[in-house]
């Protein structure tokens, strides 16, 4: 059993999550790394609070508390026009400040939104590959199926 928690971005704050938890079901995205045969459990879901994302600096402390074993930033962190500044600062905090693992990606990037981000900049500056690598690779074929 792999305990998680998921902090989305403050600009889909409304989301119900549907993306993020069909990703979990069918392991794919961030979630690919763990094994169908092993059960998954979502024990914090919440949002950065919103630029510059004070909510990091605590919510991570209750998802823990909740047994959270690794978190999530979400895909949408990655996609957004433009991207979250700031993913790389929310990773090494939470690692370093709550000793928790942390995997830039939820659901699979929408290929409409890969198809985009191809065309500008951000992603090259920030290194996403180096960052959210498990999106990258994802199939083609899943990413339009997350459209
Ligand atoms: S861009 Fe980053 S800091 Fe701003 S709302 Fe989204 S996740 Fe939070």
């Amino acid at each position: 059993m792999k305990k998680i928690g998921i902090i989305i971005c403050g600009r889909y704050q409304a989301c119900g999550g549907g993306k993020c938890l069909r990703a979990v079901r069918e392991r794919v995205g961030g979630f690919a790394r763990y094994p169908k045969g092993e059960p998954v459990e979502v024990v914090g879901y919440s949002y950065c609070g919103g630029c510059p994302g004070g909510n990091v600096e605590y919510v991570p402390e209750e998802m823990k508390k909740n047994g959270a074993e690794v978190i999530h930033l979400a895909t949408g962190l990655v996609v957004g026009y433009p991207p979250c500044p700031r993913i790389r600062q929310f990773k090494e905090f939470i690692e370093t400040r709550y000793g928790l693992p942390v995997v830039v990606g939820t659901h699979p990037i929408p290929l409409k939104y890969l198809e985009v981000h191809r065309k500008l900049p951000f992603w090259e500056t920030m290194r996403m590959a180096e960052l959210a690598g498990d999106l990258m690779e994802e199939d083609r074929a899943v990413m339009e199926a997350y459209n």
